[in-house]
């Protein structure tokens, strides 16, 4: 076991606590059961970084699970991208295993059942079932076929997976209790017909394929799963789940405990919404930045200690809420301001000619790559005569708040010398095109005497700074709760991705490579873009801004 963490533990590690003090328990396992129908998101990190945790934390083991009892829906595309992820975030897997690993088992389980009388095959169609189930109020009424003799289900069964029947004309049903209180008790199918799919791992053997409440307390046991961790809409299918376990001849009882999942604002997590988003073209697909799947963070620039120190912060309750958009950037804010080197880019670039600044000279100056540890090192800043600065870094008049570049006044050119803008050449509409200044050679590394100069603004060299494309990023929805009322298509918001094509970049960020993250100071984060970089062209993502502005209009 690893050190005592510092916060509280969450109720579930109590109950491990408690299950390995009362000798229930001497090793813990859990697992990780997605099913292989989208990219995992966010929510799925939570639960993630719990049964992985866990894992780690205790002399136990996780496996990967894909709960693949959906062909309709299921593609290898996604359990690869599943893969990935789980290891990106850090984690590896004791056993990799798919709940189609077990079929035959399960089908055999299934024949223990029919020959104990706990269950029948039922002829009533989907319609009719429905219509029987009852409701919450009322109970449910006992299919006319929930007395069929032994035999007769067993060679019913059998040629239900001989492929004998058409889709929807039989299920295999449990027989519990079409009266209780819980719908999921009321003789719920465990096995329906479907034909004609193609499953990613058994191909085309099946034609029965096992419900999800009958597979997964199965699966589980199977692996010798202690702890079955799920989120809170299991809780009223956990009798059910012990109900399989407690009628079948199989040791081992896992013990299901649930916690919420995550909801987070401004956004949207179930897959049905973001697969529709992909396959409508709302988005570039399931790795595009704005999207809240781990690819797409990935890609945003996210790092893997930022989400799981996020899992770990928002902790593990039984309690329902939606947290907040600023939690998640706060938490790559915090990592990146620590671990980012600090570079220089003009997102809207301005020219500035500095006069008295010789044509042919290049100066090379040494700047720090960030300010609070030296061990990041330095790198190597080229000064021309000709450079770009920020059109937001210049005014021709402004008050004494405004920090920055005035006609007449004077800055610091950040790592560089002090200039004073003497003239704004305009075009003849009126628009400035470009700053004529004179620079004071006296002022690198300290300030001019008897003179205020207003500030420090960033600046890249006109000859020796590169092109960029950057595109800056903002939250995918306009509003909290997306859909509420409503198409949550309505709620996206329009201004999610602002691509600014004519960005210049210092040259040390040429060598900028996939995977590694800067500051471009005074802008925010940024990474270059995995998919759309290319030798000679440079597209930087903006994974957060410096400060959380959300909703707080242009901040200065
Ligand atoms: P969705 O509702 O987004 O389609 P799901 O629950 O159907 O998700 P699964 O692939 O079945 O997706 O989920 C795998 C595991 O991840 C499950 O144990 C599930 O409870 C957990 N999980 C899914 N979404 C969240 C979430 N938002 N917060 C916490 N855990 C989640
Ligand atoms: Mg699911």
């Amino acid at each position: 076991m690893s050190g005592a963490p510092a916060t509280p533990k969450n109720f579930i590690r109590q109950i491990i606590d408690s299950d390995l003090q009362s000798g229930r328990h001497s090793t813990i396992h859990t697992r990780f059961p997605p099913e292989p129908n989208g990219y995992l998101h966010i929510g799925h990190a939570k639960s993630i970084v719990l049964n992985f945790g866990i894992a780690q934390d205790y002399p136990g083991s996780c496996n990967l699970r894909f709960d693949d009892t959906n062909p309709a829906k299921e593609e290898e595309e996604f359990v690869e991208a599943i893969k990935e992820d789980v290891r990106w975030l850090g984690y590896e897997w004791a056993e990799l295993r798919f709940a189609s690993d077990y079929f035959e088992q399960l089908y055999g389980y299934a024949v223990e059942l029919i020959n104990a009388g706990k269950a029948f095959v039922c002829d009533l169609t989907p319609e009719q079932v429905r219509e029987y189930r009852g409701t919450l109020t009322e109970p449910g009424r006992e299919s006319p076929f929930r007395d069929r003799p032994i035999e007769e289900n067993l060679d019913l069964f059998r040629r239900m997976r001989a492929g004998e029947f058409a889709d929807g004309s039989r299920t295999l049903r449990a027989r519990i209790d079409m009266a209780s209180p819980n719908i999921n008790l009321r003789d719920p199918a465990l096995y329906r017909i479907r034909h004609g799919l193609i499953h990613h791992q058994t191909g085309a053997e099946w034609c029965i394929y096992p419900m999800y409440d009958y597979t997964h307390p199965i699966s589980d046991a199977i692996e010798g799963i202690t702890h079955s961790l799920c989120t809170l809409e299991f809780e009223d299918h956990r009798p059910l789940y012990d109900w399989v376990l407690d009628n079948i001849s199989i040791a081992c009882h896992p013990r299901q405990i649930e916690f919420s999942r995550l909801n987070l604002e401004y956004t949207v997590m179930s897959k049905r919404r973001l697969t529709q988003l992909v396959q409508e073209k709302r988005v570039s697909g399931w790795n595009d930045p704005r999207m809240p799947t781990i690819a797409g963070l990935r890609r945003r620039g996210y790092t893997p200690e930022s989400i799981r120190h996020f899992c770990e912060a928002i902790g593990i309750t039984k309690s329902e809420g939606t947290v907040e958009m600023g939690v998640l950037e706060n938490s790559i804010r915090g990592h990146l301001d620590a671990i980012a080197p600090r570079r220089m880019a003009v997102l809207d670039p301005l020219k500035l000619v500095i006069s008295n600044y010789p044509a042919e000279q290049a100066e090379v100056l040494q700047a720090g790559n960030h300010p609070k540890d030296e061990t990041l090192g330095s790198r190597e800043l080229v000064l021309t005569r000709e450079i770009y600065i920020d059109r937001a870094d210049f005014r021709e008049e402004a008050n004494k708040k405004y920090k920055r570049l005035v006609l007449g006044g004077e800055v610091r050119l950040r790592n560089a010398y002090v200039v004073r803008c003497d003239q704004a050449v305009k075009d003849p509409d009126g628009n400035i095109v470009e700053l004529h200044c004179t620079y004071d050679p006296d002022t690198l590394g300290h300030n001019p005497e008897g003179r205020k100069v207003r500030g420090v603004i960033h600046w890249v060299s006109a000859t020796r700074g590169h092109k960029a494309e950057v595109r800056l990023y903002d939250r995918l929805c306009k509003s909290a709760e997306p859909g509420k009322g409503g198409n949550f298509l309505d709620d996206l918001n329009p201004e999610s991705l602002r691509l600014l094509s004519d960005c210049m970049v210092e040259p040390a960020l040429a060598q900028a490579a996939v995977g590694e993250r800067y500051q471009f100071e005074r802008e925010g984060y940024f990474c270059l873009d995995s998919e759309d970089s290319a030798p000679g062209k440079l597209v930087f993502n903006r994974i957060v801004s410096l400060r959380d502005s959300w909703g707080k209009g242009e901040d200065d």
